[in-house]
């Protein structure tokens, strides 16, 4: 499918677009948000997070660069920031192929191009772009996962 975009005119407009890509997510997606700092990439995975179950809001890690949050149905919420990565072979250390090639986790990753060829081949990317101090556009590619977020233009 072509690509989808949306624009959002406040933080809880993308949180809102968020729930709604939620309901096309299964356990073992990963999807990529990439786009400027402040872009809105943190606010995004909240509307995703709190979509799928997690209590608290996600939160831009200080130190940790990955957090798994349990879901009530057994599953897990995998948050990954790559922002504070220092050196690819942290990634090594890190499990990064395990952690993304898990079907029991939903995957989010903030700034993915960091990862470079260690990405999967299947992925839903979202590009987030600034268009003003609190409007956003906000670009949805689903990469390998047939059709599957075909209807969230309409839904
Ligand atoms: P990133 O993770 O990309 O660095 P954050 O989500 O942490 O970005 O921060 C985005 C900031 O921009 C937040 O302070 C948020 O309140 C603000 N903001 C303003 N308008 C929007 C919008 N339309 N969508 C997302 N965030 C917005
Ligand atoms: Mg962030």
């Amino acid at each position: 499918m072509s690509d989808l975009t949306f624009e959002t005119s406040s933080a809880s407009e993308t949180r809102a677009l968020g729930r709604r890509i939620a309901t096309h997510l299964r356990p073992g997606d990963v999807v990529l948000l990439h786009g400027d700092l402040g872009a809105g990439k943190t606010t995004m995975v909240q509307g995703i997070g709190m979509a799928l179950g997690t209590r608290e809001r996600a939160q831009s890690p200080t130190f940790s660069l990955v957090v798994d949050t349990p879901l009530p149905d057994g599953t897990v919420f995998r948050h990954i920031d790559l922002y504070r990565l220092e050196d690819p072979a942290e990634l090594d250390t890190l499990g990064f192929d395990d952690l993304t090639s898990d079907d029991s986790a939903t995957t989010l990753i903030e700034w993915p191009e960091r990862a470079m060829d260690l990405l999967p081949d299947t992925y839903l990317l979202i590009e987030l772009r600034s268009a003003g101090p609190d409007k956003r556009a906000i670009t949805i590619r689903p990469v390998g996962l047939n059709n599957r977020f075909d209807d969230l233009a309409t839904s």
